[in-house]
């Protein structure tokens, strides 16, 4: 094993999304205070240096894999950087808009009927259209000014324990060939050591699945032990003839393509200068094996509502993202042996209102809260830690997330059962029928075959002018890997494959992942899986709804994947 060399820092962040860089912004916000208040004599004891924070972005640059809708509740933001929509010029934060209309459609193939009043939590007043893409480019200029360190294209691979605790990660090695030898430009990862290791990976973060793989039931907070649902976001960026839609326009929709058994829906935000946000929200917790999240996408868009804003207009860009569904009671332990878990890692999402930035933002300041208590103490102890879980319990994010604690397991049951329980919690301040809806993780969710011989959609041959293959979408993803490495997707028994899931499922891998990374082809004997993992893009769609959950997704070298903007 190469030598690896030692980093040491006192917070180690994970990621550099809302969640890691709101983490990192508040700590040196409290720590330039801190350190101003014993300038100024009203404070006593040692200084603390924003130097002791450093954050570990897998993507080439920061904001390279953020991907949201994104209609953003501003509340965090606000909270984080109280002038951050009075400042003018280059610095002001990049808001596309404010919403100006919001409008909800129940969908059936050919018809549409909209919904004369709007629910309260499809309400939009006061929120922004952004691209959480060019929010992260934005808050990490912040973060970088601030003085934390933050360490692009470096992923972290593997959590360290030391004494049963974790004390940092080891980062991807560099230069490593497909057969795992060290090429000539081999560079071994860093063993980066610190008190206090905040995992703000995204959705289904890969160090949070091997952290809580490890962790006894026994440490799930008491009340809180539904597993985790996602469900997949497809979206494309267009440019369409300005004029035809007015900009801060917000559109939801239920129904088709999606089955009345599916949870999901999609969505079409107008922004100024004719650029259209349209996308389409899966379940991953469907039955169907055939069912393909892209392709129901591509659907979705000639749909008479949509296909008249999109006609005529051209694709500029596409990614995918899962999006953790459970709510309150899918939340693991929020501070768990030397780590905090912020944002979609811990599942902050309110799939009510089918948003989680202002969470994500939220978590991880209160995140900053803990840790600056810890570093001005001197004490990581996990005692002192603990302290995230109760400022989140009697922060906004439980006030906002209790009252919907049901909804997800509820539209489980599909749109008309789901629609009743809703309706029930709505009266009940969340409860509906029973305290806590059970929930099944969602690839248990997943028929065979031969249960869903029915229902059969005809295939979708895309136009290349408002519907698009997988890989005419990935090419608009900018997505790139080195080739030469080792398969970032690592199937446990790909006779699995080539067997019984041929067979029970008819490997739907082909069919959930959106960017035909995934293909049977004719072996010598049968056909066989074939990866092409140079076309992913990291949404994690593979490792959640695999029906034998064989497949482990981990960070490719540092720096791969795609290279969204705008999106
Ligand atoms: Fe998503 Fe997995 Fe496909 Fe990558 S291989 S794009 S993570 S489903």
């Amino acid at each position: 094993m190469a030598e690896r060399e030692r980093f040491d820092t006192t917070v180690l962040i994970v990621g550099a999304g809302p969640a890691g860089l709101a983490t990192a912004l508040r700590l040196t916000q409290l720590i330039h205070q801190h350190n101003s208040e014993i300038d100024h004599g009203s404070r006593q004891g040692r200084k603390l240096s924003t130097e002791e924070i450093c954050i570990l972005e897998k993507g080439r640059e920061i904001g390279s894999h953020l991907l949201s809708g994104a209609v953003m509740d501003p509340r965090a933001l606000r909270e984080l950087l109280p002038e951050f929509d009075s400042v003018e010029g280059p610095e002001s934060a990049p808001i596309a808009c404010p919403v100006a209309r919001d409008e909800v459609y129940y969908l059936t193939e050919r018809g549409q009927w909209k919904l004369p009043i709007l629910p309260p939590f499809f309400h939009n007043s006061g929120n922004k259209i952004v691209s959480l893409n060019r929010l992260g480019r934005w808050l990490g200029e912040k973060v970088e000014q601030s003085g934390a360190t933050v360490f692009a294209g470096f992923a972290g691979r593997e959590l360290v324990y030391e004494e049963g605790r974790v004390t940092g990660v080891l980062t991807d090695d560099k230069g490593v060939d497909r057969a795992g030898n060290h090429k000539s430009n081999f560079e071994p990862g860093y063993h980066v050591r610190a008190r206090i290791t905040v995992l703000a990976e995204g959705s289904r973060g890969s160090l949070a699945k091997q952290l809580l793989a490890n962790t006894p039931p026994s440490r799930i907070p008491p009340g809180r032990s539904n597993p985790q649902t996602y469900a997949v976001g497809v979206k494309e960026l267009w440019e369409i003839p300005s004029g035809r839609i007015e900009p801060g326009t917000v559109i939801h929709s239920a129904g088709w393509p999606l089955r009345s058994d599916q949870f999901g829906g999609g969505w079409l935000y107008a922004m100024p200068e004719g650029m259209i946000s349209v996308g389409l929200v899966s379940g991953l917790d469907y039955r169907d094996p055939r069912f393909d999240p892209h392709t129901a996408f591509q659907r979705y868009k000639t749909h008479p509502l949509i296909r008249r804003i999109l006609e005529g207009g051209k694709l500029v860009k596409y990614g995918a993202k899962s999006i953790p569904e459970g709510g309150w009671y899918s939340l693991p332990p929020l501070s768990l042996s030397g780590t905090l878990l912020v944002g979609d890692t811990a599942g902050f999402l309110n799939s009510q209102r089918l948003k989680g930035i202002h969470l994500a933002i939220k978590s991880g300041m209160l995140a900053a809260e803990t840790i600056y208590q810890a570093m001005a103490a001197d004490d990581f102890s996990d005692e002192r830690m603990s302290e995230y879980a109760l400022r989140v319990e009697n922060s906004w994010i439980r006030e906002e997330l209790w009252p919907v604690r049901n909804f997800h397991q509820a539209m489980q049951n599909g749109l008309l059962r789901g629609g009743v329980h809703v309706a029930l919690q709505l009266l009940t301040g969340g409860r509906g029928l029973y305290a806590r809806y059970p929930s099944r993780p969602g690839n248990e969710h997943m028929a065979k075959l031969l249960q869903e011989a029915e229902n059969i959609q005809p295939p979708l041959v895309p136009d290349g002018k408002l519907t698009f293959s997988k890989t005419t979408d990935v090419f608009h993803s900018a997505t790139r890997h080195e080739e030469n490495q080792p398969s970032h997707l690592l199937i446990a028994d790909t006779n699995i494959c080539n067997t019984r899931c041929t067979v029970e499922y008819g490997n739907p891998c082909q069919n959930f992942c959106p960017a035909a990374v995934y293909e049977m082809v004719e072996g010598k004997q049968r056909r066989e899986i074939h990866l092409n993992p140079s076309n992913c893009v990291h949404c994690k769609t593979c490792d959640i709804m695999d029906p034998y959950q064989i497949i482990t997704w981990v960070p490719p070298e540092g720096g791969g994947g795609p290279s969204y903007e705008n999106l």
